[in-house]
């Protein structure tokens, strides 16, 4: 067999990667100390397992990789990065999978990875734990190619003997892995959103689309997971909030598996290392139908939210 491509050795070293995450953001959360930080505001924490996280990730895939760009969420001294917070494994299975004939020939220099150690902080902190996942996405050519979710307290409410955690990633022409696609209902407009980040417009845009139902969940990952797993049919939310580590891997594994997510207005998000990171038109994503709720949106919505 040929050796594997650096693409690949990426995923295969992020996953790896997201399950040390993992443990981090479960452990910090076991010791009850948080350490919360207001960003911008009350709405905008960042918390302990945020920081370790980011470091984790970042100084991890660098030591690998030295020529990539990592662009985090958090602002953090360039502290010295201790040891035991170092995963140099890989997810060997991965390794053995055909790399797209289109992405063989990537170089270190080309590759931008937006991580977000931690989305859903808020839900974090108020014990909504399984709203919480490690985002890490791999950009080329301005576009999100490859991703990796990991999801630290999956099945956390099934009980003690229950497998705690998941790993979900995916690469754009191989397809996604570690979860069970599955259609939403036929029919019915299941609407996704924010739960901590609401507004009259985010509102209005929703009810433009004649949901059967709406749930309100944290994290753009954790809404993703929600399409990809037919929980709901799309994820609307009219506003400015998300940013580029939000959506870049779950762009990558929703486009993997044939679904579609562009900003309010039908603009496709751009992922070069250059680009603004504020997502402001919002986001629309869906596994199937997009066109209908394309349809739906006002066009006082859109007059409100300029890219
Ligand atoms: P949500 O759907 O509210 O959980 O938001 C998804 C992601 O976007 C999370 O990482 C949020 O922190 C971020 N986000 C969305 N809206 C805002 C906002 N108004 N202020 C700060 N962060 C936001
Ligand atoms: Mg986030
Ligand atoms: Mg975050």
């Amino acid at each position: 067999m040929a050796s594997p491509t650096l693409l690949m050795r990426v995923v295969a070293s992020a996953y790896s990667v997201a399950e040390k995450a993992a443990t981090i953001v479960r452990n910090v959360m076991a010791t009850g100390d948080l350490g919360i930080v207001e960003k911008t505001g009350a709405n905008d924490l960042q918390t302990k397992a945020d920081r370790l996280v980011q470091k984790s990730i970042c100084a991890s895939l660098a030591r690998k990789f030295p020529k990539v760009t990592i662009i985090g969420e958090e602002e953090l001294p360039p502290d010295e990065v201790d040891e035991e917070l170092i995963e140099d494994g890989h997810c060997e299975e991965i390794l053995k999978k055909t790399c797209p004939a289109q992405y063989t020939g990537i170089k270190e220099e080309e590759l931008v990875i937006w991580v977000d150690p931690l989305d859903g902080t808020k839900e974090y902190t108020e014990g909504l734990l399984d709203h919480v996942t490690v985002l890490i996405g791999i950009a080329y050519g301005g576009k999100a190619i490859a991703g990796v979710i990991n999801q630290p307290y999956y099945n956390y409410e099934a009980g003690a003997n229950a497998a705690l955690g998941r790993t979900i990633w995916g690469v754009l022409g191989l397809g996604a892995f570690g979860f069970q696609l599955t259609e939403a209902p036929a029919g019915k407009h299941i609407i996704v959103t924010t739960r901590s980040h609401s507004s009259a417009l985010v509102n209005d845009c929703i009810s433009a689309m004649n949901p059967d139902s709406v749930i309100r969940v944290g994290g753009a990952g954790n809404k993703i997971i929600q399409l990809i797993e037919g929980k709901a049919s799309a994820y609307v939310y009219a506003s400015p909030g998300c940013k580029k580590w939000d959506t870049c891997a779950p762009e990558a594994i929703l486009h993997a598996v044939g679904g579609k997510i562009t900003d309010i207005h039908g603009n496709s998000f751009q992922y070069n290392k250059e680009v603004k990171h504020m997502n402001s038109a919002g986001v629309l994503a869906t596994l199937r139908n997009y066109d209908y709720y394309a349809s739906r949106i006002p066009s006082t919505v859109k007059q409100s939210l300029v890219p």
